[in-house]
């Protein structure tokens, strides 16, 4: 059984959407939204998927079959999905399934992941694309749990991985370096994005996060979902 998010109407946070950030920014795509998180980053916009202090768990989360998630899926016009979280790999066997099936359907996947995790070689048999956004300090989550090196120089490895940067303050840039220096990260794969959940928050910090993309030679990722939506479950 799956994990996945609920939203407040009951019905599993599986939408139709368009993929809001990263490389395939602004293709129309169908979502997946699991449970659970192994970190606990401070400005986290799904607290409601692993923050049970402050978040009701069932009322928040609910159990599906591969079958189940396949089918809910299906029923969207689209050959893409991508699995977002929480944190996608605490659920890699069943995900394993799932992605067998959709690439059976000729799925292209996309799997979002903070990169403390090394996927399985089933697991990556079925993913077109991965989303890999480790975690910086101003996360506040601590070092050893949010930077785990076996499983970023398994993503570096990957033609099909991208990493993705969350930059709250200007000096993050110099640790977004370090990490691309010390695991050998090619450039042309490395986003940076703001963080904010409000469309005035990532305009205070656009201008000078592209400003960094041009000058380190890193590519700039907008929340085109925010920009749309606002922050909005479902969407
Ligand atoms: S890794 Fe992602 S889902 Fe987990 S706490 Fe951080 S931002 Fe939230």
């Amino acid at each position: 059984m799956l994990k996945v998010s609920r939203q407040p109407s009951g019905d599993p946070e599986i939408f139709l959407s368009l993929q809001g950030e990263g490389n395939t920014l602004g293709m129309p795509t169908a979502f997946l939204r699991l449970a659970m998180c192994n970190l606990s980053c401070s400005w986290c916009d799904t607290k409601y998927t692993w923050d049970w202090q402050t978040h009701d768990q069932d009322a928040n989360t609910m159990e599906m079959s591969v079958h189940q998630v396949t089918d809910a899926i299906s029923v969207f016009n689209s050959q893409r999905l991508v699995i977002t979280g929480g944190e996608p790999l605490l659920q890699q066997k069943e995900l394993a399934s799932l992605g067998a099936n959709l690439s059976q359907l000729g799925y292209s996947i996309e799997v979002e992941t903070n990169g403390t995790l090394t996927p399985s070689a089933d697991m990556m048999a079925t993913v077109n694309q991965w989303n890999v956004s480790p975690k910086l300090e101003n996360s506040s989550n601590p070092h050893d749990g949010r930077v785990a090196s076996l499983a970023i120089e398994a993503f570096q490895k990957m033609e099909c991985a991208y990493f993705k940067f969350v930059l709250v303050t200007q000096q993050d840039v110099d640790e977004v370096e370090r990490l691309v220096s010390k695991y050998m990260i090619r450039r042309d794969r490395v986003i940076l994005m703001p963080e904010g959940t409000t469309a005035s928050e990532l305009s205070n910090r656009a201008d000078w996060v592209a400003a960094l993309s041009i000058q380190h030679g890193f590519r700039y990722s907008p929340r085109l979902q925010i920009s749309l939506w606002g922050n909005t479950r479902g969407r």
